[in-house]
C-alpha cells in the first residue's frame, strides 16, 4: 500500500475526548471515527488489526472444533418472547418496530435465534456435540459508553454456542472453549487470566471471565502471581480428549482467581503474601454453562440413547474483537505510539522514503516494496512528500513492527536501514540483506 494512495487521516493533536491511552491512540493514528455516541466507524487501519484479529479468533475457534455461521442483527421480539427475555432484558436492548409494526430488537446476543436454529433440525443426539459461532455486531445501549471501542453501543462479539447431551458433555465443550480462548489470547500477544464469574439469577453453574490486567480497566481484580507464568496450551492440543483438557482447566483454576463481585478475602488472603496480584483488569471474553436455561422453555430437546427426549445443555463463549483492539494497545504502547504484536500488525513492514523525488532513493524504495509484497509480507510504502521527522513521528505512531529506512546517504551507498519499532533498535545493511531479512 502506497501511502499517498491511502486513506490514514493522522491526528497531530492530542483529542481532548479521550481519556485513556489506547482510545488517544486509536483516534490519533486514524483507525477510528466516533459516528453518534458509542458508534464507530472502523477506519482502513483500523479495520485491517480487526480483520487479523478476527482471523486468529476464528482460527482458535475452528480449531477447537466450533463451526462458523452467520446471523443477522435485526431480530423478531418473538423469540426473545419465548424465552422470556423480552421483558427482562431492560434498557440496555435497542426496540424497532418494522413497517408493519412489528416489534424487532437489535441482537444484544444471539442464545435465543441459535436455539431457534438447532430445533429447527437437530433431533438426535448422534447430531451431537456441536457448536455454533459467529462473528457479528451487537448493539447494547450501554448506560455509559466509554474509552473508545473498549465499551461501545455497537460492538463486535463473537459468539459460540454448545449444544451437549448432557451435563458432563457441555462440560467437555466447555473445556474446548476454556482451551481455545488461552491459545486466542496469547496469540494476540496478552495474557488473559481466567477468573471464575458471577453466574447470575441461575447459579451454580460454571463461568469463568478472561481478564487482562491494565491500569485502566474497569474490573477490580486479584489473583495469584504464577498465573502470568503458566503455560498455554499448545498447537497439537488434543480437544476431543476428555481428560487433556480437563487437566488445562484443573490446572488453570488451580490458584486464586476472581474479579470483584465473586472476591473472597479470606480465601486471597490464604494465598501468601507475595504470590497476590491485586489490580485493575479488561474482560476481553466470557465463557458460560447455562444448562437447559433456553432449552427447556423453548423447546430445544433431541432424541437420546434411551430412546427418551433431552433437552439439551447449552453453553455461551464470547469474545469482544472490537474490545480486543484497544485491550492490546493499552498492553503495549509507548511515548511514541502503538506497538503491534506482530500477528495483529495492520501492516509487517513500513519502508520510508526519506527523501520522495530523489531518483536513487526513489528506485530502492520501489525495490525493496516489489519483493516483500511479492514475498506475502503487508507493506506500507511511505512514498509521501512530509519531512523526514513527520515520517518517523507516524511510522512509530501506528506501530508497525519494522521500519526499513531509505535516506540519500545510506542509499548512495547501496545500504538501508532497519529499525525494530519495539526495541528503537537500528541497524544498517545492503539492500539485499534488508530484504532478504524478512524474505523467509
Ligand atoms: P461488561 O461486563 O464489560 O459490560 P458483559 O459481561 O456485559 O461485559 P458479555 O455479555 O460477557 O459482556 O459479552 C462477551 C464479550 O463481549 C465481553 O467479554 C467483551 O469482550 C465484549 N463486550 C461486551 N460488552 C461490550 C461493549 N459494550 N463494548 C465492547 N465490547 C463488549
Ligand atoms: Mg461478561
Amino acid at each position: 500500500m502506497r501511502l499517498s494512495r491511502y486513506f490514514m487521516p493522522i491526528l497531530k493533536e492530542n483529542p481532548k475526548e479521550a481519556e485513556i491511552v489506547s482510545h488517544r491512540l486509536m483516534l490519533r493514528a486514524g483507525m477510528i471515527r466516533q459516528q453518534s455516541q458509542g458508534i464507530y466507524s472502523w477506519l482502513p487501519l483500523g479495520k485491517r488489526v480487526l480483520d487479523k484479529v478476527n482471523a486468529i479468533i476464528r482460527e482458535e475457534q475452528n480449531r477447537a472444533g466450533a463451526i462458523e455461521l452467520s446471523m443477522p442483527t435485526l431480530q423478531s421480539a418473538e423469540l426473545w418472547q419465548e424465552s422470556g427475555r423480552y421483558d427482562a432484558y431492560g434498557k440496555e436492548m435497542l426496540r424497532i418496530k418494522d413497517r408493519q409494526h412489528r416489534p424487532m430488537l437489535y441482537g444484544p446476543t444471539n442464545e435465543e435465534m441459535v436455539t431457534d436454529i438447532f430445533r429447527s433440525s437437530i433431533k438426535s443426539y448422534k447430531d451431537l456435540p456441536l457448536n455454533l459461532y459467529h462473528i457479528q455486531l451487537k448493539f447494547r445501549d450501554e448506560i455509559r459508553p466509554r474509552f473508545g471501542t473498549m465499551r461501545s453501543r455497537e460492538f463486535m462479539m463473537k459468539d459460540a454456542y454448545s449444544f451437549d447431551l448432557t451435563r458432563e458433555g457441555a462440560e467437555h465443550s466447555y473445556n474446548k472453549m476454556f482451551a481455545a480462548y488461552l491459545r486466542t489470547f496469547d496469540r494476540l500477544g496478552l495474557r488473559a487470566i481466567p477468573m471464575r464469574a458471577d453466574t447470575g439469577p441461575i447459579g451454580g453453574k460454571l463461568s469463568h471471565e478472561f481478564i487482562i490486567l491494565a491500569d485502566t480497566g474497569e474490573s477490580e481484580v486479584f489473583c495469584h502471581k504464577d498465573f502470568v507464568d503458566f503455560d498455554i496450551p499448545g498447537e497439537h492440543t488434543d480437544f476431543d480428549s476428555v481428560e487433556g483438557l480437563q487437566a488445562i482447566f484443573d490446572k488453570w483454576t488451580s490458584l486464586y482467581a476472581a474479579t470483584s463481585e465473586m472476591h473472597d478475602e479470606a480465601a486471597f488472603n490464604a494465598v501468601p503474601e507475595g504470590d497476590r496480584l491485586s489490580a485493575r483488569g479488561i474482560e476481553v471474553g466470557h465463557i458460560f454453562y447455562f444448562g437447559t436455561k433456553y432449552s427447556e422453555p423453548m423447546g430445544a430437546k433431541v432424541q437420546g440413547p434411551d430412546g427418551k427426549e433431552h433437552f439439551v445443555h447449552m453453553g455461551s463463549y464470547g469474545i469482544g474483537p472490537t474490545r480486543l483492539v484497544p485491550a492490546i494497545i493499552e498492553a503495549s504502547h509507548d511515548d511514541n505510539g502503538i506497538i503491534w504484536p506482530a500477528s495483529v500488525a495492520p501492516f509487517d513492514i513500513v519502508v520510508i522514503n526519506m527523501k520522495a523525488g530523489d531518483q536513487a532513493c526513489d528506485d530502492t524504495c520501489e525495490l525493496i516494496y516489489a519483493a516483500l509484497t511479492k514475498a506475502g509480507k503487508d507493506v506500507l510504502y511511505d512514498d509521501t512528500d512530509d519531512r523526514a521527522g513527520t515520517k518517523f513521528a507516524t511510522a512509530d505512531l501506528i506501530g508497525v513492527p519494522v521500519q526499513i529506512i531509505a535516506g540519500p546517504r545510506a542509499v548512495a551507498n547501496g545500504e538501508v536501514e532497519v529499525k525494530d519499532r519495539k526495541t528503537g533498535a537500528r541497524e544498517t545493511m545492503t539492500i539485499e540483506a534488508a530484504i532478504n531479512r524478512f524474505v523467509a
